[in-house]
């Protein structure tokens, strides 16, 4: 037998963080949703004991280091479940690019194994298992528009984000979310970015004010690390892009784009610069 997930990427509307905890988490307060680009993973039993992670793309571990596999391990061991499986990753999503890719395939193997193995497992359990693997694992479970608080594993879903096209570019560089975290002074922060107003912006379901509320306390670090990001940021701009943020960590920026005929316009212009450059819609 066979399961098939979708994964797709998540952009962060707004990241502020409020403090960091004596566990060393920072205590963050997200605004998350999903777009339409995504991983597909296709989980098969296996009658041997064992799982096995295989994806054409070269780039991640096919260990257990990759999330799949933990999550695939987390379900194996806590429901005693005595059949293997192998999930192909086919990966859409670039990679460690703030878009929650492998938090994405944790949570879609959760799901797909959950049926896989008939454990009958509610969402909220599964986003409970979620939590264990990374604090964006849980919203990915369940997608759609949330709130997140504690260390992102807290959520409150919200209205869908208003329907818009999403421009997504990922500049050739890598950039670690542990370095980016441990490099944020949390009392230093001068602009907190503010999760009330932009959950009110999304709830009226207004496009204009959700771009003018976008924001993310991370890139005070990424963008001086990275000033490519910040390049990057004010060519969407200027390309016309009605908001533009860094989400997550990054180095990925997105650009929220109300009316098609812009979107060929932005992707040439981006393309120019940039190789990794993707025009989505946003998940409602
Ligand atoms: P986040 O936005 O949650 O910080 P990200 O988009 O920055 O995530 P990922 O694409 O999830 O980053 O990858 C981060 C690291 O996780 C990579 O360096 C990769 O080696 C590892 N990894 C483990 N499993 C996976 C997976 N299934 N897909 C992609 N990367 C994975």
């Amino acid at each position: 037998m066979k399961m098939y997930e979708k994964a797709p990427a998540k952009i962060n509307l707004m990241l502020d963080v409020l403090h960091k905890r004596p566990d060393g988490f920072h205590e963050v307060e997200m605004i998350m949703t999903m777009v339409d680009l995504a991983d597909r993973l296709e989980m098969s039993e296996l009658r041997r004991d064992t799982i096995i992670i295989s994806s054409q793309a070269g780039y991640i571990p096919l260990d257990e280091k990759n999330l799949a596999f933990q999550a695939a391990k987390l379900l194996k061991e806590r429901y005693k479940v005595g059949q293997g499986v192998h999930i192909h990753l086919d990966k859409k999503i670039p990679v460690a690019a703030g878009l929650a890719g492998g938090s994405s395939d944790a949570a879609a193997a959760l799901r797909g194994l959950n049926r896989l193995w008939q454990l009958g497992l509610s969402s909220e359990e599964l986003q409970e298992l979620g939590a264990e693997l990374g604090s964006d694992v849980p919203f990915c479970v369940t997608g759609g528009t949330a709130l997140a608080t504690g260390r992102g594993e807290k959520l409150t879903p919200i209205a869908s984000m208003p329907q818009c096209w999403v421009m997504l570019a990922k500049p050739p560089i890598n950039v670690s979310t542990a370095e980016v975290y441990g490099k944020l002074r949390a009392d230093r922060i001068a602009v907190h970015p503010s999760a009330r107003l932009m959950r009110e912006a999304v709830e009226a379901g207004d496009f204009q004010a959700v771009c003018g509320r976008l924001g993310n306390v991370l890139e005070e670090v990424t963008l001086k690390l990275h000033p490519e990001v910040q390049q990057l940021k004010q060519a969407m701009i200027r390309l016309g892009a009605d908001g533009v943020l860094m989400s997550g960590s990054g180095p990925t920026v997105f650009g929220l784009v109300s009316k098609q005929s812009k979107v060929a316009r932005i992707y040439n212009g981006l393309r120019g610069f940039c190789k990794e450059v993707y025009a989505v819609r946003s998940l409602t």
